[in-house]
């Protein structure tokens, strides 16, 4: 794997989240993105190589709104970026970690994905992540 990616955090409101993490940081988020099939709006921040990706849920049922029930606000997945994502998920598979997605498909920024159950991961959600050639 190349480089973490992004860190994922899930927040119960993007727009004060932003405001934080602009503070925080002390640079602006650079873009915002609704991805219809998780059903989150997501903000992103860069941060040297890597970034930092906001999460919020559009439906009260949805995956972060069922995280943030459970757990509260907080680090949600580390993505680390691959040069191929098919590749790699056969390896994973092939050493016995459990994929999320049996294919991979399509995440915000840009990027097809894959996530790793956090049982087969001392309890972390790992994202990989290949950015999409245009
Ligand atoms: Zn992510």
């Amino acid at each position: 794997m190349k480089k973490i990616e992004h860190i994922g955090i899930a927040v119960q409101n993007l727009d004060l989240a932003i405001t934080t993490y602009e503070m925080l940081l002390n640079t602006p988020c650079y873009k915002t993105e609704i991805v219809e099939s998780e059903q989150v709006n997501t903000a992103f921040f860069k941060v040297g190589e890597s970034k930092i990706e906001l999460l919020e849920s559009l439906t009260t049922d949805g995956v972060i709104a069922k995280f943030i029930a459970k757990k509260g606000e907080g680090l949600h997945h580390v993505a680390f970026e691959v040069t191929d994502i098919e590749k790699e998920m056969e390896r994973l598979r092939q050493a016995g970690f459990v994929l999320i997605n049996e294919v991979p498909k399509v995440g915000a920024d840009n990027k097809l994905v894959c996530f790793l159950h956090p049982k087969s991961t001392n309890g972390v959600l790992i994202e990989l992540c290949e950015e999409i050639k245009s």
